[in-house]
C-alpha cells in the first residue's frame, strides 16, 4: 500500500466538512474528470489555530442548469443559483462559499479568471448576506480559499478538515518535510515526519481521568501530543490508587487533573497542558473543548456523555468514547464483560441516536451538587472496574486516534465501535444506529 503523506495542521482559516457532506461532495465533483459546482453553507466559530468555518449546508448546483458556460468560455454558478444560495446564507447567518474542482491531485489554486470573477462579484455578495462570503477551489487532494470578510477584509483558506476514519487535511499543496525529532525516531517511522508533526500540533482533550482516562493521558503524552486539555473536577481516593497510572500512595486527596498533569510531563516535558478541574458541564470545560481537535470521553457521568456529544455535533469535532461494563446482578452474578471504544463523529449516529444517555440521569447530573445529593437518595452500590480491562479499552482508543491523525487506517471513512468481551476472548464491530430525526445529530446532515 502506498503511503498518503499526511499535512500537520496548518494555522490560520479552516473549513471543516461533516464526512457525509464532503462524500456527496466529491461525488458531485469528481466522478467524471469534468468541471462541477456547489455552494457550502457554512458557520463561523473560533478554533485552536483560527477561525473556524464549519459546513452546515451543501447545495449541488446542477450540470448545465446551475452550472453553465460562461461568455469566456469558463464554467460558472448562474446567477440566480447564486442569488438563492445568498439569501439563504443571510437568513441563516452562514458563511457562502462557492465551491468547483479543477484537475490536478495534491495542489490546487484559483486560476486568474477565478480570481477576476470573484473581484468582479464577491463585494456585491457580501453587501447582500451581511456574512462572509469566498470560493473553494478543490482537488481530491488539495483545497485553496480565497474568502471575502465582512469586515472588508479577505484572506486565504489554510486547510480543509473532513473528520473521518482518516482525518483528511486538504491544504493548497503538501505541506513542507518536517524535522525528525530523534526522541521520536521510532515512532516516526511508522507515522512518518509529518505524522509525528501533526500529533505535536493536535490539541486533544481527555474528559475523565481516572481508570480509563489516566492511561489515555499516558499514551497521548509519550506519542507526543503536543496540547492536553484535561477535565476532572475529582481528587483521588484510597479504592482509585490500584488503576490511576503512575499514582503514589500519598496522592490520596491530590486533584486528578494534578496527577495526570505531572504524570503527562514526566513523559513529555514540552506538552502544552490545560488543567481544568471542573465538571465537564461547567463553561470553562466547555468552552475548551471547543478548542480541541479530539475529544476522549472516559467519563461516564449521563452530563459528560451530553456535553461531548455536544461538541461533536455543534463543533464538528471527533470524539472517542471509552467505557468498560461489568454487571454484576442483585444476587453477585457476574454477567458478560464488555468493552468498548466508540467514535463519535459529527457524522455518525449520535449518543441519543444510541440510547447512551439517560434523559432523567442527564437532568440529575445537571442540578446543583447538593441537590443532586438529594436527588440520589438511594446510594449506588460501586460497580468493580479493573486496570487491565480499562486499558484494553484506553489502548484500543487512542490507537485508533492515532492512525486516523495520521492518515494510516486501511479505509478513509467507518465510524464503528469496537467492543471486546473478554470473558469470551472475542470482539465484534458495532456500526452506530442513526435516527434521521434527531435534533442532535441531523444538524450535520444537512443537504439541500
Ligand atoms: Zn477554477
Ligand atoms: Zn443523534
Amino acid at each position: 500500500m502506498v503511503r498518503r503523506e499526511v499535512n500537520p495542521p496548518a494555522d490560520g482559516w479552516s473549513l471543516t466538512l461533516p464526512a457525509g457532506l464532503w462524500a456527496d461532495l466529491s461525488r458531485h465533483l469528481f466522478t467524471d474528470g469534468a468541471g462541477h459546482g456547489a455552494v457550502i453553507l457554512a458557520e463561523h466559530v473560533r478554533g485552536p489555530r483560527g477561525p473556524r468555518l464549519l459546513g452546515r449546508r451543501l447545495i449541488l448546483a446542477g450540470d448545465g442548469v446551475d452550472y453553465v458556460e460562461g461568455t469566456t468560455g469558463h464554467h460558472a454558478l448562474r446567477a440566480e443559483f447564486v442569488r438563492d444560495a445568498a439569501v439563504l446564507a443571510r437568513d441563516e447567518g452562514l458563511a457562502y462559499l462557492a465551491v468547483h474542482n479543477h484537475y490536478g491531485t495534491t495542489t490546487v489554486g484559483f486560476s486568474i479568471v477565478d480570481l477576476s470573477s470573484h473581484e468582479r462579484g464577491y463585494p456585491a455578495l457580501r453587501q447582500i448576506t451581511r456574512q462572509l462570503v469566498g470560493a473553494v477551489v478543490f482537488t481530491s487532494q488539495a483545497a485553496a480559499g480565497d474568502l471575502w470578510l465582512p469586515d472588508g477584509t479577505r484572506t486565504t483558506l489554510a486547510e480543509v478538515v473532513v473528520p473521518d476514519n482518516n482525518v483528511l487535511r486538504l491544504q493548497p499543496r503538501p505541506a513542507e518535510p518536517a524535522a525528525r525529532d530523534p526522541e521520536y525516531d521510532r515512532q516516526s517511522r511508522l507515522f512518518g515526519d509529518r505524522g509525528q508533526e501533526t500529533l505535536r500540533q493536535l490539541h486533544v482533550a481527555v474528559v475523565g481521568l481516572g481508570g480509563v482516562g489516566s492511561v489515555v493521558v499516558e499514551l497521548l503524552a509519550r506519542l507526543g501530543v503536543g496540547h492536553l486539555v484535561l477535565i476532572d473536577a475529582d481528587h483521588a481516593a484510597r479504592t482509585n490508587l490500584p488503576r490511576l497510572i503512575a499514582a503514589r500512595h500519598d496522592d490520596v486527596g491530590r486533584p486528578k487533573t494534578s496527577l495526570a498533569a505531572r504524570n503527562a510531563r514526566q513523559a513529555n516535558p514540552d506538552v502544552m497542558l490545560t488543567l481544568i478541574q471542573q465538571e465537564v458541564q461547567t463553561p470553562r470545560a466547555r468552552d475548551a473543548l471547543a478548542y480541541c481537535d479530539w475529544i476522549f470521553l472516559a467519563a461516564d457521568t449521563d452530563a459528560a456523555r451530553h456535553w461531548v456529544n455536544e461538541a461533536v455535533h455543534q463543533h464538528l469535532i471527533p470524539a472517542t468514547q471509552i467505557g468498560v461494563k461489568i454487571p454484576v446482578d442483585a444476587d453477585g452474578t457476574l454477567g458478560q464483560i464488555h468493552a468498548v471504544t466508540r467514535p463519535i463523529t459529527p457524522d455518525g449516529g449520535c449518543l441519543w441516536c444510541n440510547e447512551l444517555i439517560d434523559a432523567t440521569e442527564l437532568a440529575i447530573d445537571m442540578l446543583p451538587d447538593a441537590e443532586r445529593e438529594r436527588a440520589r437518595y438511594v446510594a449506588g452500590v460501586p460497580a468493580p472496574s479493573v486496570i487491565a480491562l480499562n486499558t484494553l479499552a484506553a489502548a484500543e482508543a487512542v490507537n485508533h486516534f492515532m492512525l486516523a491523525v495520521t492518515n494510516l487506517h486501511h479505509d478513509d471513512t467507518g465510524q464503528a465501535a469496537v467492543l471486546h468481551r473478554p470473558r469470551s476472548r472475542d470482539r465484534d464491530l458495532q456500526n452506530p444506529r442513526r435516527n434521521p430525526l434527531c435534533p442532535t445529530c441531523s444538524r450535520c446532515r444537512q443537504r439541500t
